[in-house]
């Protein structure tokens, strides 16, 4: 039923034409690779042409070349669906509750736990990071960091670098390029490198570069199917959420008002296209269904031009690679922490385990090895990228990492016992979307939730065959019973196997009260989360 698929597009000769002739050269495999990740915040494959989403958002020619001469995959799932939290399993191979990072609330990383950067540095791998870091305590295991601090801004980012706090001017998306190239060019060239560069973008508040404004010509986007969702039929869990267009966009989200720390003179551009347009809106005085097609519109204007940002970046990056002489030698990694709801279900974020925000891009060029154009349908994850890394340098990797090395996946072999199901855990809640905390199991086809606190016991499931929007809740229909026992017992199953049995300690759902709940004061003091086992 897995099959590695493989095809040659036309277009990837054509786009491949710019390369060198790497794929007739295996040697280069054989030298410890570096190693370069791209990481997006909230980038979500809607967004990317390479996935080709019905509803054609975007071209992305830039990401698109990564699939065109390397492996895209196209089921990269993650396990616990939020920024810090996925950033933090990346890092250590390792789910939520094994490396103490739950949620963006009150986690803070512990960096004295094994991060594949560390094993990376100590094997002789020079490794930087540059852009968005996001988890509170600072970077370990690079030999140079120049991070933003928390979300960091879109316009002139203060930053801190290896400690010190410096100001930036530009868009941050370019600034992030810029610093990963001077990185690049100032190297140690005697050994080989990780670097990852990481950036904000597409995350909300979603504010273009000033380039970017106006780009769609003012596009009347296709609007997805489930853009006025009901949630009949569904969980209380589902239809209770606060993250829809109709209800939790702010004037920060629409841009009635600006972003932060924008120059007068980048002001004045941002106005003259802003302005007019949001005049016109406030004089129409939009209600129900047609003031949240303005605001979808809205929306992706400015999230796609955030990702058109990233495009041109990747684009500059790659070139980069290729001027210094190292694309050959080079894997280059593009990916995001997580998906993201583009009007599906009327919502915008992330969280959920549904496909939107469940699947998160994820390409690979290995010059070489992968086959260009190839395209990878097995369940993958981000909790596989530190024993990739690890293979990839030839390191061995250690015994309490939680996820596996793609590497053969890379090569193009499908090892018989390929995972078939992935297990999932959210905490975050009720703050900032009323995302109730669930886990679940996740094959080819099903998907069984159970929505578990703090005023709930639920369960859910999901057909992506007979209902690929994911609208229509199969739990109670007697026609799936056979599988409803079946993925019972494959979620007890995995929950044994990571090691996710007990209940959550009070701050992994965050510091907000839970209603009903009793003040702080009088709760057992939380157990602080920053903590990862193991050590
Ligand atoms: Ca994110």
């Amino acid at each position: 039923m897995y099959v590695l698929t493989r095809f040659v597009l036309l277009l990837s000769l054509v786009l491949a034409g710019s390369m060198p002739a790497i794929a007739q050269s295996p040697a280069t495999a054989g030298a410890r690779p570096n190693i370069v990740m791209i990481f997006c915040d909230d980038l979500t494959c809607q967004a990317i042409s390479a996935y080709g989403e019905s509803r054609h958002l975007l071209e992305t020619p830039n990401i698109d070349r990564l699939a065109a001469q390397g492996v895209k995959f196209d089921r990269c799932l993650v396990t616990n669906s939020i920024c810090g939290p996925s950033r933090a399993t990346i890092l250590t191979g390792k789910y939520s509750h094994r490396n103490g990072f739950y949620n963006n609330s009150n986690s803070k990383f512990d960096g004295s736990q094994q991060t594949f950067p560390k094993l990376l540095q100590s094997a002789g791998y020079q490794t930087a990071l540059i852009g968005k870091w996001h988890l509170i305590s600072d970077p370990t295991g690079f030999d140079f960091w120049h991070i933003l601090p928390g979300q960091g801004l879109y316009y002139n980012p203060p930053m801190i670098k290896n400690g010190v706090k410096v100001q930036q001017d530009g868009y941050t998306t370019d600034v992030i390029c810029d610093l990963s190239i001077d990185w690049l060019r100032q190297r140690d060239r005697t050994r080989p490198f990780l670097l990852m560069s990481q950036h904000k973008a597409p995350h909300r508040e979603w504010a273009p570069a000033l380039r970017h404004l106006g780009w769609d010509n003012d596009r009347v986007y296709p609007e997805p199917a489930t853009l006025f969702d009901t949630f009949e039929g569904r969980s209380r869990a589902v239809a209770d959420h606060d993250m829809g267009l109709d209800r939790t966009f702010t004037e920060l989200d629409a841009k009635l008002r600006p972003s932060p720390n924008m120059t007068p003179e980048q002001l004045e551009v941002w106005n003259a296209y802003y302005g007019p347009r949001n005049a016109e809106f406030l004089a129409a005085d939009l209600k129900g269904k047609d003031l949240v097609r303005w605001r979808y519109n809205r929306y992706m204007h400015d999230y796609l031009a955030c990702v058109k940002a990233v495009d041109e970046t990747v684009g500059r990056l790659l070139q980069a690679l290729e001027d210094e002489g190292a694309a050959e030698n080079t894997v280059v990694m593009f990916s995001s922490d997580q998906g993201f709801f583009l009007g599906e279900h009327g919502w915008f974020d992330k969280r959920w385990i549904f496909e939107e925000s469940l699947r998160t891009p994820l390409l690979v060029r290995w010059p070489g090895v992968t086959e260009p154009g190839s395209v990878c349908g097995e369940i993958v994850s981000l909790l596989d990228f530190a024993q990739t890394f690890l293979e990839l340098a030839g390191i061995e990797q250690p015994g309490d990492m939680q996820g596996r090395s793609l590497v053969p996946l890379l090569r193009g072999e499908v090892p018989s016992d390929w995972r078939k199901s992935l297990y999932y855990h959210y905490y975050e809640f009720p703050v900032p979307h009323r995302v109730r905390p669930h886990r679940g199991v996740i094959t080819e086809r099903y998907k069984l939730v159970h929505y578990y606190k703090p005023d709930i016991d639920e369960w859910e499931l999901l057909d992506r065959a007979a209902d690929p929007e994911e609208t229509k809740n199969f739990y109670a229909d007697p026609a799936y019973a056979t599988i409803v026992g079946e993925l019972h017992r494959e979620l007890t199953r995995l929950q044994q196997e990571v090691q996710d049995t007990e209940e959550p300690p009070r701050s992994a759902f965050g510091n907000e009260r839970f209603e009903g709940e009793p003040p702080a004061e009088s709760a057992p003091k939380p157990k602080r989360s920053g903590k990862g086992p193991g050590k």
